[in-house]
């Protein structure tokens, strides 16, 4: 120590008894038996006793009695291993006030030479006992505890799984949540064995293999960090993180984090699914533009376009346009349904395309109307010819059996330099030519079709003046009763002479329907045909004048009552009458219509139903239809040739008719043969050529004397 003091700068060495009492720890020198034989100022500090209040006490007495055994084992220790130095012990003290306190001592042996042995010491040896109190260190412990529970919450409320491997393997921590994640009861982490908790984990995946895979590769490099998906069985998604678990420098085991990704997967792929739905719908939307949405045909703009391109300078050397309407497509829509009309436009499509060589386009321009344009065609006229044919192929539609027909106009660049609407107007003005000269055909272009159409534009104005300008005149065509041998009843028909021509019915009728003339017409038609047979039919309550009626006409809401005012005026009963009415007048058949023909029955009148078998309802219609007499079509008269023919059409038609109470007129009948064959039908009236032609009111005496010759040679037969 006197060494010491020239080597410390000249600093006065410090005395024995200032070390003890400088020290902080309490230091208490003991007897061999265990008395008190001095203590430092640290220690009266934390006893709290003065120094001469312990001297000569016993050091248990600091100590709480369940710390003496302690204590004493402490000394054992050390006089068993006096050269040994045992660690400090955990104890509890007492101190003046008899309160305890956490302290930590330590002992160690004194040299004899320092204290004098106090008799009765076991050993002879003196101890010191060193005693820090610890009560700082339970602070520290709360703070810890509290950190620690801070960790805990953390770890139990984020929403990762959290397993901490230790380097042994052994599982050394988790949080709730992992074993929530993957469904592990908490039982099983207490086993001793990892294998359960393996199996579990691994048998909810989708891949297995790439699972355990991971896992090894980085129990081979502790210091590798790890991200990967994991994919569930059950369509779960989970991203995997690792890395080592670090004690200072050390890596001492590995943390995984399992972190649950479906919903985000799921939103991803939602936001995928509806990104593609979109481009789908954009798709879907191009080519509507481009695409008649019934038929998958193109449309009008992408023909138009096809037309204007094939048209360009230089020109192509052939472009046709083939323009095609279907024929009464009306009727199929009214008597079937729009989903039949439908079906029917989407077979005309198919056998369209068909027809018509693929890179040429095909085109619905709306409703029944299509157009095809041929680029590079030998020959337009046979593919106008095939359309028309293929067309015309029966198909079954809403199970009834249908032969669509169509009318084709045709138009071809020919030398003039036309341009694409030109053209189009000329595949229009033959079509329209096409259905004027009798449908299911097709017709090319010629510039006389002009004329015709000119001829139209002519006649409409021509019939507003017919009626005014006393044009309009009617023939009488006799109706014979076989049964009666005689002539019952006139058909009044519809004349036109135009400046000194006469215009087929066919032609103007429907003119004089679509421009509303035919309520003038069909009022002039019925008049003059009373005031002509009004003295005929007088002489016998039998016979009857048969009038044509158009569904036009029967529109008009007082039809009824201005007949029924000029059959009063012209004196002809109103049992006497007759109304002829086609089929297509019930079509869209309102109840104003149907009261004007009921109130006509209720006054006596009958209704005919005229061309019978031509449209495209059934038999089966027929009772529905306020209709007393049906008018078999000329075309199936027309069927009997020979007359040794099987014709079941015909007898269904005529027993069906009767069957519901009504009565059978033949059209057409032209032949001896044909009326024989539907006399032995049990026709109830025959009219046609071979009885008498229509004739003017003039020569009606000629055409009732024609008639019956006609008829009793029918009997000579
Ligand atoms: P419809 O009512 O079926 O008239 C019968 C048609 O058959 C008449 O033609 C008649 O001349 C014709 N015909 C008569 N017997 C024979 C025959 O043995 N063989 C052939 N091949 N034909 C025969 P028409 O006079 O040319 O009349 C044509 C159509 O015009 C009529 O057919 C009718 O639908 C319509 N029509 C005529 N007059 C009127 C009218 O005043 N009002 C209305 N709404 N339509 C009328
Ligand atoms: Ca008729
Ligand atoms: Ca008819």
């Amino acid at each position: 120590m006197a060494d010491s003091q020239s080597q410390n700068n000249g600093l006065a060495t410090p005395s024995f008894g200032m070390v003890l009492d400088a020290s902080p720890d309490a230091l208490l020198a003991l007897a061999p038996g265990g008395s008190i034989t001095m203590a430092n100022a640290a220690a009266e500090r934390l006893f709290g006793f003065k120094p001469k209040e312990l001297a000569g006490r016993n050091y248990r007495s600091l100590f709480t009695p369940g710390f003496h055994d302690e204590v004493d084992r402490l000394f054992q220790q050390q006089l068993a291993e006096p050269g040994g130095h045992p660690p400090p012990r955990e104890v509890f003290c007492v101190n003046s006030n008899g309160a305890e306190f956490p302290a930590e001592v330590a002992v160690a042996l004194l040299p004899g030479s320092v204290l004098a042995v106090p008799p009765g010491a076991g050993s002879g040896h003196q101890l010191l006992l060193s005693v820090r109190g610890t009560s700082h260190r339970a602070a520290a412990q709360e703070d810890l505890r509290e950190a620690m529970s801070l960790l805990t919450a953390t770890l139990e409320s984020t929403a990762d799984g959290i397993l901490v491997i230790s380097n042994q393997g052994n599982v050394a921590g988790f949080n709730d949540q992992f074993l929530r994640m993957w469904g592990i009861p908490p039982e099983l982490l207490e086993g001793d064995s990892e294998e359960p908790i393996v199996q579990l984990v691994v048998s909810q995946l989708a891949d297995p293999v790439a699972f355990m895979g991971r896992i090894n590769e980085l129990q081979d490099n502790p210091e590798a960090e790890s991200h990967d998906v994991l994919d569930f069985k059950d369509g779960r998604t989970f991203e995997r993180y690792s890395r080592p678990q670090r004690v200072g420098e050390q890596i001492v085991g590995r943390v995984w984090s399992f972190r649950d990704v479906t919903p985000r997967r799921k939103a991803q792929e939602q936001a995928q699914q509806a990104m593609l739905d979109l481009a789908a719908q954009a798709e879907k939307l191009r080519t509507m533009a481009f695409q008649d949405p019934l038929t998958g045909l193109a449309n009008r703009a992408v023909f138009n376009d096809a037309l204007a391109d094939a048209l360009k300078e230089p020109r192509l050397k052939a472009v046709d346009v083939l323009l095609l309407d279907l024929d009464d497509f009306k009727e199929v829509n009214d008597i079937l349904g729009h989903q039949a009309g439908d079906d029917m436009l989407i077979e005309v499509a198919r056998r369209l395309r068909g027809c018509v060589p693929t890179a040429d386009v095909v085109a619905r321009l709306g409703g029944d109307e299509f157009v095809v344009l041929l680029t590079a065609c030998p020959d337009a006229d046979d593919i106008a010819g095939c359309i028309v044919r293929c067309l015309h192929v029966p198909v079954t539609i809403s199970g009834t059996v249908l032969r669509p027909s169509l009318s084709l106009g045709l138009a071809s660049l020919g030398q003039d330099n036309v341009g694409p609407s030109e053209l189009l107007r000329h595949a229009d003005i033959a079509m329209y030519a096409a259905k004027a000269a009798g449908k299911n055909r097709f017709l090319r272009f010629h510039p006389d079709m002009m004329t015709a159409l000119v001829q139209r534009t002519d006649m409409e104005s021509g019939l507003q003046m017919a009626v005014s300008r006393g044009e309009i005149s009617v023939d009488f065509q006799p109706i014979v009763s076989h049964r009666m041998g005689q002539v019952v009843q006139f058909e009044a028909l519809a004349r036109w002479d135009k400046d000194g021509e006469r215009v087929p019915p066919s032609v103007f009728i429907p003119l004089a329907e679509r421009t509303g003339l035919i309520n003038e017409i069909g009022a002039e038609v019925m008049a003059y045909g009373m005031v002509q047979l009004a003295s005929w039919l007088s002489e016998d309550p039998s016979r009857s004048l048969s009038v044509n009626v158009s569904g036009v006409q029967l529109q008009n809401p007082d039809f009824a009552e201005e007949v029924l005012r000029l059959a009063d005026a012209t004196g002809v009963a109103a049992y006497q009458l007759a109304l002829e009415v086609t089929e297509s007048v019930f079509f869209d058949a309102d109840c104003s219509l149907i009261k004007q023909l009921s109130r006509l029955r209720d006054a006596g009148a009958r209704v005919a139903l005229d061309d019978f078998g031509t449209g495209y309802s059934s038999l089966g219609r027929l009772q529905d239809l306020p209709v007393d007499t049906v008018k078999i079509d000329k075309t199936f008269v027309s069927m009997v040739r020979t007359g040794a023919e099987r014709l079941p059409i015909l007898s269904s038609m005529i027993n069906m008719a009767h069957s519901l109470g009504l009565t059978v007129t033949a059209e057409g009948v032209e032949t001896a043969a044909q009326a024989d064959y539907l006399t032995a039908l049990d026709c109830d009236s025959l009219q046609g050529y071979l009885f008498s032609l229509p004739e003017p009111g003039v020569r009606m005496k000629y055409a009732l004397h024609h008639a019956e010759e006609a008829l009793n040679a029918l009997k000579g037969r």
